[in-house]
């Protein structure tokens, strides 16, 4: 498994995508305080994602017959890096352009391909995850949402949870049961992609602890869709699945999501002029993990440039990343706490309790960190 976690440079091809955006989100986050951007991947805009896809950043990865760059992982790796580095608002656009795109791509039909991508290129197709339902998150095989073949296509019935963006988007790609029943596990499960606005669906939003409602609970009852609404192949979305968790988990916003508050950290202490020990400490501390991180991620986005599935190492990445980015607001808030004496900007105290209410989830969203180290174990021959 280490062989293939190799260091990897980024082309200079795609590391010239990183002056222009830096530039374009410059101009678009500059009205942003900076509790707003350490929402980042929680922030919905869709004007800036339509902006991004104007400017072509969006869709990078995608062929240019349908609107894509044509280019590959690592010039998404770069334009994703600034904008979460910026806390930039992604949200709109940030499901289709990480996975909901790849994966029509891979397992579409043509019509399909041409019908979704060139407008998730445009930053003009929302799409949500409809993976967890209640009592099968951790245990997805056990989704219990159903799809009945019907004369004129399918008919669900079911309810799915903790969906990021439903109230906003404009499709799911959900995992449901075709055949059998939840006891047959992995067998009978496929990916349909379901047009949110059908008859017959009702969507909740939940309020978590800082007060957003960036999740929902999305109900289906006797929804309609047509035969089309299947992607890839029927009894084949256990393996569509995992497929695409391998870009739900290897990116840079594992790493990069407390990221704001160290950028706002290091401004406070500059100009605080301190220069202690401790100080230094502490820097060094996040600068050394960042950086080995984000090797591992940049290795992680090889193995995925080369066409690879690297379900085992992007488990990794997310378990150490999301470890990192629940540390930096204790390292911070303690730091802080212990110079009372410094006048610290509101705003960087908002970001941090922000950051202090939400940073347990960073390791539940996108699987656990039980289940990604028994998938690591597995990787290990362990289990
Ligand atoms: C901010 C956020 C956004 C999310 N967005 C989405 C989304 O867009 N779409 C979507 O489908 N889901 C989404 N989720 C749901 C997320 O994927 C699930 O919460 C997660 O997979 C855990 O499932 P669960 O909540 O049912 O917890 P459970 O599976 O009930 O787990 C509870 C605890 O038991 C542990 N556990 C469970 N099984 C095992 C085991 N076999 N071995 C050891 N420990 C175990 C878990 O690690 C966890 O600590 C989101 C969650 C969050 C927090």
């Amino acid at each position: 498994m280490f062989q293939n976690l190799s260091l990897s440079p980024l082309p200079p091809s795609d590391e010239a995508l990183r002056k222009p955006v830096r530039r374009m989100i410059a101009d678009a986050i500059a009205h942003i305080p900076l509790d707003a951007r350490a929402r980042s991947w929680q922030g919905f805009d869709a004007a800036f994602s339509r902006a991004l896809g104007q400017a072509g950043y969006l869709g990078l990865t995608l062929p240019e017959r349908y609107g894509g760059g044509g280019r590959g992982p690592f010039a998404r790796f770069v334009v994703v890096e600034e904008l979460l580095a910026a806390g930039a608002p992604v949200a709109a656009h940030w499901i289709a352009d990480r996975q909901s795109a790849p994966l029509i791509l891979n397992y579409g039909t043509d019509a399909q391909r041409d019908f979704y991508l060139p407008r998730i290129c445009r930053g003009k197709a929302f799409f949500c995850i409809g993976m967890s339902e209640p009592g099968s998150g951790s245990d997805l095989a056990s989704v219990r949402t159903r799809a009945d073949a019907t004369d004129t296509g399918w008919l669900v019935n079911g309810q799915k949870i903790w969906t990021t963006n439903a109230t906003h988007s404009d499709y799911m790609i959900a995992l449901v049961r075709t055949s059998g029943t939840a006891a047959d596990r992995h067998a009978g499960l496929s990916q349909l992609i379901i047009d949110l606005k059908a008859p017959g669906i009702t969507i909740r939003p939940i309020v978590d602890l800082a007060g957003d409602a960036h999740f929902a609970e999305v109900f289906f009852d006797n929804v309609a869709l047509p035969a089309d609404a299947l992607i890839g192949t029927e009894g084949q979305g256990w393996h569509q699945v995992n497929a695409e968790l391998a870009f739900e988990r290897s990116g840079p916003e594992r790493i990069y999501s407390s990221i704001i508050l160290v950028d706002a950290w290091i401004a406070h202490v500059a100009a605080a002029g301190r220069l202690d020990g401790d100080t230094a400490a502490l820097a060094g501390r996040m600068t050394a993990e960042l950086a080995t991180l984000r090797a591992m991620s940049i290795a992680v986005t090889a193995l995925l440039a080369r066409g690879e599935s690297p379900v085992v190492e992007a488990s990794l990445v997310k378990d150490l990343g999301t470890t990192f980015e629940q540390s930096v607001p204790t390292w911070i808030g303690d730091d802080l706490a212990a110079h009372p004496e410094e006048a610290v900007v509101p705003e960087l105290y908002r970001a941090l309790l922000y950051l202090s209410q939400i940073a347990p989830s960073f390791s539940l969203r996108g699987g656990t960190r039980e289940i990604l180290r028994g998938i690591i174990a597995r990787g290990l021959g362990l289990r």
